[in-house]
Formats: C-alpha cells, sequence, structure tokens
C-alpha cells in the first residue's frame, strides 16, 4: 500500500530499495555504476534488480506509490533528464525518467540528489523541527538542498542549490565547471585531497590530511584551518541570502566531526549579517546510511 520505491543514482553506485511511510527501509540493493554501458542499458539492470528485489521480498507493484530518484545535477526535472553530470558523461541528456517509465508501472519523481536528501532531513533526520534550513552535502563535489517556509526549494528545473559552484576566492583556481574560485573547487574532500597532496608532494586523502592536522603538522593544519573558513564562507553567504534557522552538513567530509562544526559556527557567529543569522545552528546531517535511497524514496513519502 504505502510503499515507495527509491532509486540513488551516482558515479560510481546505484543505490535502491523499498521504503515504507515511516521511512523504514524494508529491503535493499546496489549496483555499480556501469559506464562501459549505455545508460538504457543500465536502467534496464536497474529495473530488473528493482523486480527482483520486489519478488524476493513478496511485495508487489500494487502495493508502491511510485519511485523516487535521486540523481547528480546538473539535470532537467521537468523533462526527467541528466543534462551535464560531470561524473555521469555518457548519461548526459537521456531521458532518465521516460526511460524508467517504460520498464516499471508506477508514477515516478526525480529531483537532484542533495535536495532529497534535505527532503529525507526534514522527515527523518537533523531538521525534523525546522522549517527553514540549509542541507549541505561536503563530499566528492559539495551540493544543497533549500527548504524554506515548509516546503522544498527546487527552482524552474530543479537545479536550485547548486552552492558548490558559488565563488569563495577567484584566486582559489579553476573548478571543473571552468569558473574560478568555486566552493566545491576549495573545500571539498576532493580539494582537500589535492591541496594535502600538493602541499606534501605525495598521496594523502582528506581523512588523513585531518589526521595529520589533530596531531599536530603545520602545513595540514593550515590547509585544515583555511578549509573550514572557506566552509564558513559559504555558510556564511547561504545564511544571508536565504535566511535559514539551522544549517545541516553531511557528506564524507563531515564525518570529521566536532572541530569543522565548532569552527564553521564560529565563523558564522562572527560573519553573518543579521543577528538571528549569526546565531544559525550548525549542526550534522543525521541519515548516514542510506542517506540516498531514503532521500530519494521521502519524494514520493513526503509531500514538498
Ligand atoms: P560521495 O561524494 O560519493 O557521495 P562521500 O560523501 O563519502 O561520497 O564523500 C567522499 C569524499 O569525502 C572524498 O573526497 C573523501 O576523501 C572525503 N571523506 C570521506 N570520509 C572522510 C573522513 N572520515 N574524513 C575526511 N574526509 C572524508
Ligand atoms: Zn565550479
Amino acid at each position: 500500500m504505502g510503499i515507495a520505491v527509491g532509486i540513488d543514482i551516482g558515479g560510481t553506485k546505484v543505490a535502491f530499495g523499498f521504503v515504507d511511510e515511516k521511512g523504514g527501509v524494508l529491503a535493499k540493493g546496489s549496483l555499480k555504476t556501469d559506464l562501459s554501458v549505455s545508460p538504457g542499458e543500465m536502467i534496464t539492470r536497474i529495473a530488473d534488480a528493482v523486480k527482483q528485489l520486489a519478488e524476493q521480498n513478496g511485495l508487489s507493484f500494487s502495493d508502491m506509490k511510485g519511485i523516487g530518484v535521486g540523481a547528480p545535477g546538473p539535470l532537467d526535472t521537468q523533462n526527467g533528464k541528466l543534462t551535464c553530470p560531470p561524473n555521469l558523461k555518457s548519461w548526459w541528456d537521456f531521458p532518465v525518467v521516460e526511460a524508467l517509465k517504460s520498464q516499471l508501472p508506477l508514477p515516478i519523481k526525480m529531483e537532484n540528489d542533495a535536495t532529497a536528501a534535505a527532503l529525507a532531513e526534514k522527515w527523518l533526520g537533523a531538521a525534523q523541527d525546522s522549517d527553514h534550513f540549509i542541507f549541505i552535502t561536503i563530499s566528492t563535489g559539495i551540493g544543497a538542498g533549500i527548504y524554506l517556509h515548509g516546503k522544498l526549494l527546487t527552482g524552474s528545473t530543479g537545479n536550485a542549490g547548486d552552492a558548490g559552484h558559488m565563488i569563495v576566492d577567484p584566486a582559489g583556481g579553476v573548478c571543473t565547471c571552468g569558473q574560478a574560485g568555486c566552493w566545491e573547487w576549495i573545500a571539498s574532500g576532493t580539494a582537500i585531497t589535492r591541496q594535502a597532496t600538493e602541499l606534501l608532494g605525495r598521496d594523502v586523502t582528506s581523512k588523513e590530511a585531518f589526521q595529520l592536522a589533530a596531531q599536530g603538522d603545520s602545513q595540514m593544519s593550515e590547509l585544515v584551518d583555511r578549509v573550514f573558513t572557506y566552509i564558513g564562507m559559504g555558510c556564511v553567504s547561504l545564511i544571508n541570502i536565504l535566511d535559514p534557522d539551522k544549517i545541516v552538513i553531511g557528506g564524507g567530509v563531515s564525518q570529521v566531526g566536532e572541530p569543522l562544526f565548532a569552527a564553521v559556527q564560529s565563523y558564522v557567529s562572527k560573519y553573518a549579517l543579521n543577528p538571528s543569522g549569526r546565531q544559525t545552528a550548525i549542526v550534522p546531517a543525521q541519515l548516514q546510511q542510506d542517506a540516498g535511497l531514503i532521500g530519494a524514496a521521502a519524494l514520493i513519502q513526503q509531500s514538498y
């Protein structure tokens, strides 16, 4: 009856599953995103895997309300396409929603993955008590989902919240998008890895960079402090423009925990323009496991 299918399409894997009206994951699976096959073939694999999972769990499609799809931007939710996500080049302009619809007999809603994750944090996570918040994921890139006045803000084509390409420092180098100084070019997990590797002259992961900083390495401490400041700057711009009462931060880099949240909270408390903005709570996301899948299912289970 009240079951939603969630499908989270990513550059490395596709997570899918069945989620009930309370957010419980009834069954789930995942597939490697195989970029050597066409997106049409990948959609067939996903649809087959979803059908098989339903069968194995004794679920029928007549029990299901619809399919929610979370996908990386840039995309075009009006036409059900991914337009030009950098990690899924072979999918550019492919009509994902139409292809899925031809194989699975259910209504489909698709949104940007960060937008879907914001809805999941509202539903079951760190933003349940808030009607005005921003969800930020600091991971391979940086993305945001915006929830204001009790509603998701998606924009005309589903691309609202592409905060990773907001400029924080034009002198910081040219981003993969071609513009100089983007937030994600300077403060994402990929950016931390790149800068740490350049500084130490050997391969260093973002996690190791934080560990070295915690052990007192001066170059890594400087890098980490700089990155925290840049994360704070991005948050202040978002606070000044959108006036949320809370910012929820998730993604791999947020695993660093307290040092990051304390530094960003401190930056915001100094530089947000309005006194109320300076008190914006900066909190960790609560949905870690299955966040993408639950976010996708939230598009069906929650009104937005
Ligand atoms: P995805 O971007 O595929 O959603 P993640 O949210 O796990 O994946 O983000 C991956 C990025 O986060 C990588 O750049 C990685 O270096 C960084 N990262 C993952 N875990 C940690 C950690 N514990 N500490 C710092 N950085 C991390
Ligand atoms: Zn950019």
